[in-house]
């Protein structure tokens, strides 16, 4: 199964792209966390990527479609991939539909995490992770930079959703509630909780 996980910073989308990769069977792919990957291990990429970063812009599409599509070549993500992070703009998601038509592919749904903004800034203010044992808040989850990357989310990748919904991919899932509770609608809407019922892109 190939599919998109969408939704604003702080929707929950990690979380949840693990979990859901898990049951599919499939890698989950976060540009985010190649990204920062790519910062600590100081390498070029990463060095280019930080700047965009740290200031809560998006890494230019030249260089994170070429990274996006290495990645998807890899033998793991051959027979299905769960993207977390990508597409992040109309530009990305028209070089991906091109890069899986290639390949004789083409995606098979899209989930977008729906969470009110107010919520997400509340959680992204908390927000900690743990390195080097640890835990530590990430640079861009300093509140200024949360603001303008919200805005970023708004004008730039928000019109994924209506570009999605176009083609017919799009399952919209209340991102509010438990993990447990967001898994499950997550998987109804794949068709993937068991019950046989593939799941219809609507509201769910
Ligand atoms: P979040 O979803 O919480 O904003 P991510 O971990 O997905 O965080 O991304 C962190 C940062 O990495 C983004 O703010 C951006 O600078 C960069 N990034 C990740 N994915 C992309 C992408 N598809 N296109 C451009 N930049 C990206």
């Amino acid at each position: 199964m190939r599919v998109v996980l969408l939704g604003p910073p702080g929707a929950g989308k990690g979380t949840q792209a693990q979990i859901i990769a898990g049951k599919l069977g499939v890698p989950a792919i976060s540009t985010g966390d190649i990204f920062r990957a790519n910062v600590s291990g100081q390498t070029e990429l990463g060095r280019k990527a930080k700047v965009f970063m740290d200031a809560g812009d998006l890494v230019p599409d030249e260089i994170t479609v070429a990274m996006v599509k290495d990645r998807l070549a890899e033998a793991d993500a051959v027979g299905g991939f769960l993207l977390d992070g990508f597409p992040r703009t109309i530009a990305q998601a028209e070089q991906l539909r091109e890069s899986l038509q290639e390949l004789g592919h083409g995606l098979d749904r899209v989930l977008e995490l729906v969470v009110d903004e107010e919520e997400l800034v509340r959680r992204l203010s908390g927000r900690r992770m743990l390195v080097d044992g640890q835990m530590v808040q990430r640079d861009d989850d300093k509140p200024e930079t949360v603001r303008h990357r919200l805005e970023v989310y708004r004008e730039q990748t928000a019109p994924l959703s209506g570009f999605y919904e176009g083609e017919g991919l799009l399952a919209r899932i209340d991102a509010i509630g438990s993990v447990e509770e967001v898994t499950s609608r997550a998987l109804r809407a794949l068709g993937a909780d068991g019950d046989g019922e593939a799941g219809q892109p609507a509201a769910v």
